[in-house]
């Protein structure tokens, strides 16, 4: 690729998921039934209550299950398929598969996945793209506990290998694409800023000024999936 150096990462956010309808954690999209996401997405919650947390992730997966991809999604396919091997990689923070949907390959989702339930207590884990889910919660086919969703809840870890993956992606980038995140939440945050001490090109597409924002090399200041394939125009190979 002559325009861009590589390798390359992507990070994303729920910020480039909302031209696609899924609705956000902030604001009155976060809202359903007058919690708010920060109490239904954690251990303790699931805990006490895991019919209420599994009835909002039940609709919140209905709602998923009808947003297809988006022309930012899209972009992020073809820059995939401009690289070599190795000289790519894309860490989502997004647990709503559209990636996947949308063609991606390497990618390593941080926060985990809406589509995929474990168990609660034995190893049993599974791909289910059933809507609506019925009973909930789901009963895990192996021993007869409960299936939680697979996504990482607030006070939760992220998984190790996941990890390790996306931070030596960010150490070795040559360029850096950060699409729809807050740079709020760590770690996932901490991948542009390690990019950025290694020299890294480090391109943002948010709306918004973030704490990122005054340390970038170009800013893409609106909807990502309006802006993106322009700059993907710009700086696509030719040959
Ligand atoms: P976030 O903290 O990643 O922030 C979203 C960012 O996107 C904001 O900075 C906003 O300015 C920006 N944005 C809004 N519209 C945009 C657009 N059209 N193009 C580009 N950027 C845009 O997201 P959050 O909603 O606060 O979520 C926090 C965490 O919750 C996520 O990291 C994720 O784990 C989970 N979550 C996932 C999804 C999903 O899978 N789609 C949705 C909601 C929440
Ligand atoms: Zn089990």
């Amino acid at each position: 690729m002559k325009t861009i150096e590589t390798p390359i990462l992507v990070l994303t956010g729920a910020g480039i998921s909302r031209e696609s309808g899924v609705p956000t954690f902030r604001g009155a999209d976060g809202l359903w039934k007058n919690y708010r996401a920060e109490e239904l997405a954690t251990p303790e919650a699931f805990a006490r209550r895991p019919e209420l947390v599994w009835e909002w992730y039940d609709w919140r997966r209905q709602a998923i299950a009808k947003c297809n991809p988006n022309a930012a999604h899209e972009v992020i396919v073809a820059i995939e398929d401009a690289t070599g091997p190795g000289e790519f990689l894309l860490a989502t923070q997004n647990v709503d598969g559209l990636h996947e949907l949308a063609g991606s390959r390497n990618v390593r989702r941080l926060h985990g996945s809406i589509w995929h339930l474990r168990c609660v207590r034995c190893d049993h884990e599974e791909l289910n793209r059933t809507v609506p889910l019925a009973p909930l919660p789901p009963p895990c086919p192996q021993c007869g506990s409960f299936l939680r969703p697979g996504v990482v809840w607030f006070g939760e870890g992220l998984d190790r290998v996941v990890l390790d993956a996306a931070f030596t992606a960010a150490r070795t980038a040559r360029t850096v694409l950060v699409i729809g995140t807050s740079s709020l939440v760590y770690p996932a945050a901490a991948l542009p800023e390690i990019a950025l001490e290694s020299g890294a090109h480090v391109v943002e597409v948010n709306p918004e000024a973030t704490p990122l924002s005054p340390y970038v090399a170009e800013r893409l200041e609106g909807p990502a999936a309006e802006l993106l394939p322009a700059w993907w125009r710009e700086h696509a190979p030719t040959d």
